[in-house]
């Protein structure tokens, strides 16, 4: 197990999903983990099923699409423990159409939280990371950002927006001693894809299909992601960065 021993994290989305796996992972590998959703109810259940096997866990009402609230969270976790050490940008939402069933309102709404959000309160712990010349910043991007998906206009355009700013990112700061990476996951058993799934005439159906995506023939599991962020998140991957890090089943790999 890769060692997070008193690092600070705050993870966006970890109310519910691969962000509350990953919560619980990072608190088990030492880490005091800030979770932050939108989702006070999820977040607060993550909290407590992690402080009560003794870890340490703290919820945060954030929206990620509202500025205002990503500095005020950022305030907060610095002024009360100095530092950040890894930021988790994992909100995310998805939506199902082509480009002629994708409405403006939904292109926008996808845009704001998958691609403005992660914009918004890096923006708010960059320059804290930037003094320390110590930060480690994991994007939630998905194999949506690496190839098209058909029925998912507006959520891989996005997702491949998280992997251009998260290239960008690396370029810019790495030097500086920042670390910036993104996770890029095949289809992943979670409350996310159960909703993508409802909205198929036959879900059953839509769930073997979706299943055979992956060359393993499964969706993941919320831990593999986990495990993998572990790892990026760690200075064994201290070499690791600007990285579109595939967990994706051989998705990418071809048909
Ligand atoms: P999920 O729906 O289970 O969890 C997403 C969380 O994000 C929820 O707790 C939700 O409340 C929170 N959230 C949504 N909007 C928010 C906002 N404006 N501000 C703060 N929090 C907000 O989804 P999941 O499957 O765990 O997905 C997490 C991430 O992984 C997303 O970015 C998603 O695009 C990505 N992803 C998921 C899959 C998959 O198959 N499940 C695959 C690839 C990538």
């Amino acid at each position: 197990m890769f060692s997070l021993n008193n690092k600070i994290v705050l993870i966006t989305g970890a109310g519910s999903g691969i962000g509350a796996a990953m919560a619980e992972s990072f608190a088990q590998a030492g880490a005091r983990v800030f979770i932050a959703d939108i989702n006070k109810t999820g977040g607060q259940e993550v909290v407590a099923k992690i402080n009560s096997a003794g870890r340490q866990a703290e919820f945060m009402g954030l929206d990620v699409t509202n500025e205002e609230d990503c500095n005020q969270v950022a305030r907060q976790v610095l002024d009360s423990h100095s530092r950040l050490d890894v930021l988790i940008n994992n909100a995310g939402i998805g939506s199902v159409g082509t480009l002629l069933q994708t409405t403006g309102q939904d292109m926008d709404h996808l845009y704001a939280v998958n691609v403005r959000g992660i914009f918004n309160l890096t923006k708010a712990f960059l320059p804290a990371m930037l003094d320390r010349k110590y930060g480690v910043i994991l994007n939630m991007a998905s194999i949506g950002g690496v190839v098209g998906i058909r029925d998912r206009l507006a959520y891989c355009t996005t997702k491949f927006a998280v992997v251009g700013m998260t290239k960008s990112m690396a370029l810019d700061h790495s030097h500086q001693g920042i670390r910036v990476n993104c996770i890029c996951p095949g289809r992943v058993e979670t409350p996310f894809v159960k909703a993508r799934l409802a909205e198929y005439p036959d879900p059953e159906k839509a769930y073997r299909e979706m299943s055979t995506t992956q060359l393993t023939g499964r969706m993941l599991r919320p831990e593999e992601v986990a495990g993998a962020a572990v790892y990026l998140a760690s200075d064994e991957a201290a070499s690791i960065t600007g990285a579109a890090f595939l967990i994706d089943g051989g998705w990418s790999a071809g048909k």
